[in-house]
């Protein structure tokens, strides 16, 4: 495919999952693509399988809350590629309890993550995008931004924080031709979600079970679902949506 052609993107948190997922896709559909982790391990076994795949991709390593190191990615991104034309802020970490139940260092930490780690990426590439006035911004939210699900309350205020963000950034950079939308995906067969079942159920596979049967498809969503919809944003086919939520979610009705 050349739907992204000669696009270069900085993907947050492509170790693993549906950041490792998109980056395949992205380069897939002739992108150079940034592979950003914390993990190096992981995020060298994405670069290795776009190689394999005769895409185009190369790895920075960096915090995406450590305000330094994200302007030293950034930086050395704009010196390799010229510019970044899209970033997917997809980096993210689960927070698990009941608000009476999560404890304060758990709290900061989902935030620190969820929220600075989508501020600070942005804040370092928007002023390159404002000056070419041109630019795609992905922000990864989730469903559980408009949909109660029991014993999440930090991961879901981090991603309403998310959505609401991302409308505010719309509204601001719209008139620097820089377009910024949130992906809202459902229940995703990752390694996110498997360690989130195995710390919080006994019994995983009947909690796979359950799960499934809250989407209306039955089914748990693939990293390939999401990444289908995250190259539709970042391609000009999607070019009349800004600031806008994309639900992929099976029909998510958590309750
Ligand atoms: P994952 O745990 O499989 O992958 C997340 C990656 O982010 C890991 O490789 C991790 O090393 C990296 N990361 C974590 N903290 C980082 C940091 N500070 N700096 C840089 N990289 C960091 O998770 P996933 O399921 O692929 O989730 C990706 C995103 O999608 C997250 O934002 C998550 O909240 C969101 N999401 C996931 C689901 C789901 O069901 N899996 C549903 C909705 C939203």
């Amino acid at each position: 495919g050349h739907r992204l052609q000669h696009k270069t993107t900085l993907i947050t948190g492509a170790g693993s999952g549906i950041g490792k997922c998109s980056a395949i896709a992205f380069a897939m559909q002739g992108a150079t693509v940034i592979v950003n982790d914390l993990d190096e391990g992981k995020g060298e076994v994405t670069v290795e399988e776009i190689r394999a795949a005769g895409g185009s991709a190369s790895l920075i390593v960096a915090d995406v809350t450590d305000p330094s190191s994200v302007e030293t990615m950034v930086e050395q991104a704009i010196e390799r590629h010229g510019q970044i034309d899209v970033l997917f802020n997809n980096a993210g970490i689960s927070g698990v309890g009941a608000l009476h139940e999560v404890e304060p260092d758990a709290w900061d930490r989902v935030m620190r993550v969820n929220i600075r780690g989508v501020y600070l990426p942005s804040k370092y590439v928007l002023p390159s995008m404002m000056q070419r006035r041109s630019g795609v911004i992905i922000n990864m939210s989730s469903c559980v931004a408009e949909i109660g699900l029991a014993k999440r309350a930090s991961y879901s205020a981090t991603k309403g924080a998310v959505l609401a963000l991302t409308k505010s950034m719309q509204v601001d950079y719209a008139s620097y031709g820089i377009r910024v939308n949130a992906l809202l995906p459902g229940t995703i067969l990752t390694p996110f979600v498997e360690n989130y079942l195995k710390q919080s159920y006994d019994d995983p596979e009947a909690a796979i079970e359950s799960l499934k049967k809250r989407q209306l498809s039955g089914e748990m969503g693939r990293p390939e679902d999401v990444a289908h919809a995250a190259v539709f944003l970042a391609s000009e086919e999607s070019k009349f949506m800004m600031g806008s939520p994309l639900y992929i979610d099976g029909g998510a009705v958590f309750g």
